[in-house]
């Protein structure tokens, strides 16, 4: 199809100082977990992204020297000449697609901790080691150590460009590198040339872009990635003072502004937290200021907001990590008038925990992602329909509805049965609170898929019994009939049922509520998951107007949710809004009267006055269809069955992420011999590759 004409703006070319971008679409640094460790899942990664259509293709960022070293996260490095080959695959993995690969160079000063270089860390003062809690203490740089650094970031452009990058980055954003720590007011007590006035406080920036350019700007474009307000007041950069002051100071001095807030977890704020576009306010100045192009983010997925930011001359270039990590060919579908097929980003940061875990990233839309070399794994080609297989679905959750869509692309004949009404599955259920709404283009793009494939039938309201299984007729049997949250206590923390629990009326599950039974009075949500829901049920109940009480085992409100880059907003919110926060406490009993809460290290009791209690703590897999249908080889052979395949919540409770992973996989893989090989490749270390080991 041809692409709408409204569009054309965004493939209109744009020059980035010596280079030209084929269009407007520019896919900024963003973090993966494959790093210097994994390099060919790294470069395969970034490369499907080239092939998708974005004109720029960054990696995340690279350090510089071992000074910077942020062990134990996974991120690039470039230390000395040995780092250039595995940069290289991922230029030229970038290039073979007519992208211009971008590397963001970083010396992370104070946030480097050094556990594996054991160096001792730098900053602009003496200050403790940023990272986390960790005993040990950065050291002020002196004179000759900031020569020394300007002389590692110039020979590491250097190296960057011998690796194939066309742009590279000098990096003042998130708060994590050493010019952005200089121009902190509150990092910065220097009293010599490089402290005190901003001019002052700047000079590291304006050396290392003059030094940068010097070095490689012939060929190279030099980007600057700056933070303009730090959201935190007059104690940070602000994007009305010192922000701009930056940028009208610098303004034609680097070949590209790409500009952003900070912390990481304001500019990669969740759905729950700001919807698409949410940094204008922020950097729309910018392009006042300067003549250079200018790239921003904002979870752009729609092409109507793009062409809209451009044309209201905020931005030059669509900026995006998780966009293009949800639809690498987010460029080639606008392109090619396929707008409807772009798999949207729900904003969730499931892809953020890749690099919080050190493990290759993941995303929810997107299964493929993290596993294009590991596995293979493309977004969009999958190899054709083999053999004669037809399929029952039972689910049409986000497991049972990914399975489906894939094997229906496959072009085998597929039908799903749906106890429900509704489609979607949990995915449905939970889009309905506060601030998950995006959530529901886990579904929505689904169904739109899966409506244009004739060869797959969706039947709701059919709650399916083994025996209408077996009758049937299908040759493969994927059951994705999901989980329910448990009643009784169990989970982490309580490995038996809490007293009380089962016998109360006054107990609910999330599931009770999410089906619309409503606590009321005093209410306890006793939180031992530590993902989202607990808290985001306590904020429900609070803005229905209940009194309500967040207790967890947990030091803090949505534990895991560090990972996710929520935890603080979550908490900050609770106690806002008038949720009280009890960390440390486990549920003892409860009885609909009081709960009573015993403290996880002294176990002292205490009874909290409380006539609800909801509880969040663990789930069971829906196994009925499973147990019926465990009927042995021969009778599922009679009845013309070769497989019976549990994937999802209904094999063992997970994220939604695993959950869309599980169904896809099962599309690809379901025919593969049964094997107890490793079910991907892997990267091993290349001074031990290839070596046999005899006992
Ligand atoms: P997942 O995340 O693994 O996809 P969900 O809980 O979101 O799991 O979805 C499971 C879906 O399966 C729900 O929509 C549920 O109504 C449906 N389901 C469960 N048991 C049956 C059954 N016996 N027959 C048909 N549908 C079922
Ligand atoms: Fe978007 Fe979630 Fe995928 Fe990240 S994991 S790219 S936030 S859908």
């Amino acid at each position: 199809m041809p692409r709408d004409p409204r569009y054309d703006l965004l493939f209109e070319p744009v020059r980035i100082g010596p280079v030209v971008a084929k269009n407007r679409f520019y896919q900024v640094p963003h973090c993966n977990g494959m790093g210097y460790a994994r390099p060919h899942g790294h470069a395969a990664m970034r490369g499907v992204k080239a092939e998708g259509g974005w004109a720029v293709v960054s990696t995340e960022e690279v350090d510089i020297h071992p000074s910077s070293d942020i062990s134990p996260y996974i991120e690039g490095r470039l230390w000395d000449d040995h780092d250039i080959p595995a940069l290289a695959l991922v230029t030229e993995a970038i290039h073979r697609h007519g992208a211009l690969a971008a590397i963001e160079l970083v010396h992370a000063g104070m946030n480097a901790s050094n556990l594996y270089s054991r160096e001792v860390s730098l900053a602009p003062d003496h200050v403790p080691s940023a990272a986390g809690y960790a005993p040990s203490q950065a050291r002020a740089m002196t004179r000759s150590d900031i020569r020394a650094f300007r002389r590692w970031h110039r020979e590491a452009a250097l190296r960057a460009r011998r690796a194939g990058f066309n742009i590279i980055y000098v990096y003042a954003g998130h708060g994590l590198s050493l010019p952005m720590h200089f121009l902190q007011s509150r990092h910065n007590h220097r009293t010599d040339e490089y402290g005190g006035s901003l001019a002052n406080r700047m000079r590291l920036l304006r050396e290392l872009i003059e030094d940068t350019k010097d070095a490689v700007g012939l060929n190279c474009a030099v980007a600057v990635r700056f933070a303009v307000d730090e959201m935190r007041g007059a104690d940070g950069i602000e994007a009305q003072l010192e922000g701009r002051e930056v940028i009208e100071r610098l303004a034609e001095l680097p070949d590209l502004w790409d500009v952003n807030v900070s912390d990481w977890s304001n500019d990669s704020k969740t759905s729950r937290f700001a919807p698409e576009g949410y940094q204008e306010e922020f950097v729309r100045f910018v392009k006042t200021v300067t003549t250079k192009p200018v790239v921003g983010v904002g979870r752009f997925t729609s092409p109507d907001t793009m062409v809209s930011q451009i044309r209201r001359g905020v931005l030059d270039f669509i900026g995006a990590a998780r966009p293009s990590i949800a639809d690498p060919f987010l460029p080639k579908k606008i392109e090619n008038g396929e707008v409807d097929d772009i798999r949207e980003c729900i904003g969730c940061n499931i892809c953020v925990t890749g690099d919080y875990t050190m493990t290759p990233i993941r995303c929810t839309q997107n299964p493929t992602m993290g596993e294009e070399w590991r596995k293979g794994w493309h977004p969009e080609a999958i190899p054709p329909r083999r053999g004669d297989d037809s399929f029952l679905i039972v689910g049409a959750g986000p497991s049972g509805l990914e399975c489906a869509r894939l094997l229906g692309r496959r072009g085998y004949s597929v039908h799903v049965a749906e106890a429900g009404e509704q489609l979607g599955g949990r995915v449905t259920v939970e889009s309905r609170l506060p601030g998950l709404a995006a959530w529901a283009r886990v579904r929505d793009y689904r169904l739109n898929q899966i409506n244009k494939l004739p060869n797959v039938e969706i039947f709701r309201g059919s709650h399916v019994t083994p025996d209408q299984v077996l009758e049937f007729g299908a040759t493969r049997i994927v059951l994705a009939t999901g989980a329910r949250w448990r009643r009784d206590g169990v989970g982490r923390y309580n490995t038996r049922p809490i007293p009380g629990f089962e016998q109360c009326q006054r107990v609910f599950s999330p599931d009770d509520l999410l089906n619309g039974a409503a606590p009321s009075g005093r209410v306890v949500v006793f939180d031992d998951d530590h993902f989202y829901l607990g808290a985001l049920l306590a904020e429900k109940l609070r803005a229905d107007g209940l009194e309500v009480c967040l207790v967890t085992p947990a030091e803090r409100a949505s534990a895991w949710t560090v990972n996710t880059l929520e935890q603080y907003a979550i908490q900050k919110r609770l106690l806002k809004i008038g949720v009280r926060v009890f960390t440390n406490r486990n549920v003892a009993q409860f009885d609909g009267a009081g709960a009573t809460l015993e403290c996880t290290y002294t176990e002292r009791r205490e009874t909290l006055a409380a006539d609800s209690l909801v509880t969040v703590t663990a789930r069971l897999p829906n196994t009925e269809l499973a147990e019926g249908l465990d009927l042995g080889a021969e009778a599922l052979a009679a009845a013309g069955i070769r497989s019976i395949q549990s994937i999802g919540d209904c094999l063992a409770p997970s994220t939604i992420a695993a959950a869309v992973y599980a169904g896809h996989r099962y599309a690809r893989e379901f025919d593969w011999p049964d094997t107890d090989e490793v079910p991907f490749q892997r990267e091993l270390p290349a001074s031990i590759a290839g070596r046999s080991h005899s006992g």
